[in-house]
């Protein structure tokens, strides 16, 4: 059984995700306005700041619980591991 954690910003999921994001946010979700982000270790399009402080440009957005990011719970504590690996403090 795995546990959830608090998601501590690391932003490893938003570079390492194979996942469908919408590609205009001002249009929303719709079959002509989605993408597919490679998890090749890019950052995706709309994750801004820093490791320990990331942010999603579109989570604020009303369509956003809808999409599989706002799905995507954090497990085994990758993100504490990628903050102490980058040697950032955590809170
Ligand atoms: S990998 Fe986990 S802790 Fe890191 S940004 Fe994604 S959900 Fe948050
Ligand atoms: S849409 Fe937001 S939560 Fe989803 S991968 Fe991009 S930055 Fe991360």
């Amino acid at each position: 059984m795995t546990s959830e954690n608090p998601c501590v910003r690391c932003g490893y999921c938003c570079k390492y995700m194979m996942v469908i994001i919408v590609s205009d946010p001002d249009k929303g979700i719709s079959e002509d306005n989605i993408e597919f982000k490679d998890g090749d270790g890019e950052p995706c399009k709309y994750l801004q700041g820093e490791v320990g402080s990331h942010v999603c440009a579109i989570h604020d957005r009303s369509w956003y619980p809808d999409t599989p990011c706002a799905n995507y719970h954090c497990k085994n504590g990758i993100g504490n591991y990628i903050l102490a690996r980058e040697g950032v403090t955590c809170g």
